[in-house]
């Protein structure tokens, strides 16, 4: 039996070393990790960080879909970030390369390691407005329309590149 093909959505940011280029990059090996395809990818946004200090950020949301599990994926993903020299000095720091699982198909996961929809989805622009670039009817499991939240954070800054 093949395993079975999931749609997910994966948020991409940096804002350390070379933002731009790590986040187009990052989208290239998305859709190489094993058994996935990227099947969509969003703008690029230019983003004010929340509760941190550093640059702005750039950030995208690629759309993949993928035979990974989604403990896989999230190992996956946290080696592309190690790859692109992710250091974690302290909570909220300046990084390379941050990979966050937005949406594992219409799954909702709660484990140690991973809270699938991420939890800040529908409270960060620069989550939810590329999400809704990609698909503007999407629907969150278990929170409703994604379009529904946009009115939260219309006070954030992005702006498309
Ligand atoms: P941030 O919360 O700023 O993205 P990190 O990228 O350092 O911080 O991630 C911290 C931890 O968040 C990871 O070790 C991972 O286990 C956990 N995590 C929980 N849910 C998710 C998710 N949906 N996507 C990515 N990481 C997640
Ligand atoms: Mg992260």
């Amino acid at each position: 039996m093949s395993a079975a093909v999931v749609t997910s959505y994966v948020g991409i940011g940096s804002n350390l070393g070379d933002a731009l280029g790590n986040v187009q990059r990052a989208i290239l090996r998305l859709g190489q990790l094993p058994g996935t395809r990227l099947t969509a990818q969003s703008s690029l946004f230019r983003t004010t960080p929340i509760d941190a200090g550093g640059d702005d950020y750039i950030n995208a949301v690629a759309q993949l879909e993928t035979s990974l599990t989604a403990p896989q994926l999230l190992q996956e993903l946290q080696s592309l970030e190690n790859e692109f020299g992710r250091e974690r000095p302290y909570q909220n720091a300046p990084r390379t390369l941050d990979l966050d699982i937005l949406l594992y198909g219409e799954q909702k996961i709660t484990s140690e390691s991973l809270t699938v929809p991420h939890p800040r989805l529908t409270q960060r622009a620069f989550a939810l407005i590329p999400l809704l670039q990609i698909d503007p009817m999407l629907t969150i499991p278990g929170e409703g329309p994604a379009h529904s939240f946009v009115p939260g954070v219309a006070g954030q800054a992005i702006r498309k590149i």
